[in-house]
């Protein structure tokens, strides 16, 4: 439902839908790559504890630059960070607006390479960024060539790159994160929403920020350690980049609950990654089983599957609802990504896909 003729909306918003993915109330929630563990019992004690200190003292506002959160988030992404080269804001997705605040703006251009993360072009609408999107090629992987063709063109102020890439699941080389930054004339921020997923091959861009300046890490506490719920999402960088953002940040953005509770977490971060190690076999699981059923599967860095191709993808993913598992209609016609779960609930996703795909008239579809 669109805004109403009468409300005064910006005219560059009119016509737009709020973003957002079904929230639908189903047993087998596989659609938003959330971590389907929640904390340990030893980890929620510590939350709660720590939230019955801060209720105490509520009637302040919090640390403005977060210190306690941002030493703690450096010390965890280690590559001799201090906290003066980490920022955090309510999400990655906050971080990454601010990013465009602050650099993006009118007269200047973002760009990225579909199919990518479809918040992108958003964040550039809401804060008047001019936005321009390459394409990754037809394997969906990152095509070096073509992006450095982009960027020396147009000289975008800032380039977005994800990696591992959602929807996809891909990760970016290093030696292409480092091409783009020599080309690049502004930021080159890669994000690295997923980053603790990755196959043990796979590098992170945190190794190339003493070499170039103008490059930022971004980093969210949603996935690896399960705290979509407490919105908390981070980056690391150059120190005066950070200070950059410090600019166009709001007062007291973060919570004084979020900053307590995300440092309680913080302090179990051992035992969230020992179930992201889970996650990632699982993930590995379901994209052979994929594969034996015949379908196309992205090899995936992440906490989700690209798969297909489907005829009718609307088809399979409604077969899938009807059944009580959702998954995610996104990205490239023909393909659904579906979140890892967990091993129940994969199953129940496996037995809701064979019966979906028997289906005679999705099978002809298919055909
Ligand atoms: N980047 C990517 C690539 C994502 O997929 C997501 C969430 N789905 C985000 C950023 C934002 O996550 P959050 O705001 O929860 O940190």
């Amino acid at each position: 439902m669109s805004v109403p003729e009468w409300v005064p909306i910006r005219a560059d918003l009119r016509g737009f839908e709020p973003y957002g993915a079904p929230q639908l109330d189903v047993p087998v929630q596989l659609n938003v790559n959330e971590n389907p563990y929640g904390p340990s019992k030893a980890t929620a004690d510590d939350v709660a504890e720590s939230l019955r200190v801060v209720a105490t003292d509520l009637n302040r506002y919090p640390d403005r630059e977060a210190w306690a959160l941002r030493t703690a988030l450096a010390s965890y992404l280690g590559h001799g960070l201090t906290a003066d080269a980490v920022w955090a804001a309510n999400g990655s997705n906050e971080v990454m607006q601010q990013i465009l605040q602050a650099f993006g703006g009118p007269g200047r251009t973002a760009a990225s390479f579909t199919p990518t993360y479809s918040m992108y072009p958003e964040y550039a609408r809401n804060t008047h960024t001019r936005w321009l999107t390459g394409r990754r090629a037809d394997d969906f992987t990152f095509d070096v060539e073509a992006a450095l063709a982009l960027v020396t063109a147009e000289q975008p102020d800032v380039v977005l790159l994800a990696s591992p890439n959602n929807p996809t699941g891909e990760s970016l080389t290093l030696e292409a994160v480092r091409a783009v930054c020599d080309a690049a004339p502004g930021l080159v921020v890669v994000d690295e929403a997923y980053a603790e997923f990755r196959r043990p091959e796979t590098p992170t861009a945190l190794t190339l920020l003493g070499e170039h300046p103008r490059l930022v890490v971004t980093r969210t506490m949603s996935k690896a350690f399960a705290f979509a719920g407490g919105r908390v999402g981070y980056l690391a960088a150059d120190p005066a980049i950070v200070d950059a953002l410090r600019i166009v940040r709001l007062p007291y953005h973060l919570s004084a609950v979020t900053q307590t509770v995300a440092l309680a977490v913080l302090r179990h971060a051992d035992e969230m990654l020992a179930r992201v190690a889970e996650l990632r076999e699982t993930r590995d699981e379901t994209a052979r089983w994929l594969r034996e059923q015949g379908l196309e599967v992205v090899d995936s860095d992440a906490n989700f599957v690209l798969f297909g191709t489907f005829g009718d993808r609307h088809a399979v993913w409604q077969g899938l609802l009807d059944q009580g598992v959702l998954i995610r209609e996104t990205g490239p016609e023909g393909w659904l990504r579906v979140s890892v779960g967990t091993p129940e609930e994969m199953t129940a996703f496996r037995e809701a896909l064979v019966t979906t795909l028997e289906t005679p008239s999705i099978r002809q579809e298919n055909a």
